[in-house]
């Protein structure tokens, strides 16, 4: 683990050097930050959930800032393009972590990972209901009051790869009907897609921060519209979107991956 953490930190102050000597080539027409970027990504989700904007202008604003991101975080593009490449990193190093401290596959919710349903998501559509293209992950709280009911403490959510927080929600209460609760985007930009993780409670990361893989972000909650209710057991909701050429996003089942992923119990 340390040591994928001294190959990747190395490819980061590689790109960092890369970044900024070329900056000074494309003066004029600069590459925008990332904390323009993750504002836009910020505001654009926002928009999305309020349906105060158009799903093809959605569609549009999100590759555009897929794009930025891209070429911000260049050092990931080999690997981005080359499959094959990127297979045998994955499975040769400790590139997953478990998302939750202290639990494994067992807490993963249906058979086998059956939870995922893909069909009929769109994320650019928040009236499209029915798709859960995620990974439901339980913690043991019978009275429903997110502390662990064995460790009497909340469980640290941990993110599932290294990347870069590009938004957060932490205002959500009870009377609002958002789903997500307060919700965590993170661009990785060795696999090139995104992470979300739901029904947070505490939220520990701020949008532009760098996190690494298993690094805590937040606590397990019960935010959400659903999530919040009695029938809902407290647990993470965990999506992850590949993006496509065209910058646009596809979700993907992690199942494997959380069978992969370090830390587990
Ligand atoms: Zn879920």
């Amino acid at each position: 683990m340390m040591r994928w953490i001294g190959i990747f930190s190395a490819l980061w102050l590689g790109l960092a050097n890369t970044a900024s000597s070329q900056t000074v080539v494309r003066a004029g027409r600069g590459i925008p930050r990332v904390d323009s970027m993750c504002q836009r990504f910020q505001q654009l989700y926002v928009q999305i959930r309020e349906e105060s904007i158009l799903v093809d202008s959605a569609r549009k604003t999100f590759s555009d800032i897929m794009f930025g991101l891209r070429t911000k975080f260049r050092s990931a593009e080999p690997l981005r393009l080359d499959s094959t490449r990127r297979d045998s990193l994955l499975s040769r190093t400790a590139y997953f972590s478990f998302p939750l401290r202290g639990y494994g596959p067992d807490a993963i919710g249906g058979t086998r990972g059956s939870g995922y349903q893909a069909k009929g998501f769109d994320l650019f559509d928040y009236n499209v209901r029915g798709s859960h293209p995620a990974q439901d992950i339980f913690i043991t709280d019978r009275n429903q009051d997110c502390i662990d009911d064995q460790t009497d403490r909340p469980v640290d959510v941990l993110s599932m790869t290294a990347g870069v927080v590009l938004a957060i929600e932490t205002a959500w209460n009870a009377g609002q009907e958002y789903r997500g609760g307060n919700w965590i985007w993170i661009y990785d930009p060795i696999l090139d897609g995104l992470w979300y993780y739901a029904h947070n409670n505490a939220v520990t990361v701020r949008p532009g921060e760098w996190v690494q893989s298993g690094q805590k972000i937040a606590e397990v909650g019960r935010t959400g519209f659903n999530a919040f209710k009695t029938r809902s057991p407290t647990h993470l909701h965990i999506m992850y979107l590949q993006l496509q050429s065209d910058g646009l996003p596809l979700p993907q089942n992690t199942y494997d991956w959380l069978l992969a992923a370090d830390g587990q119990n």
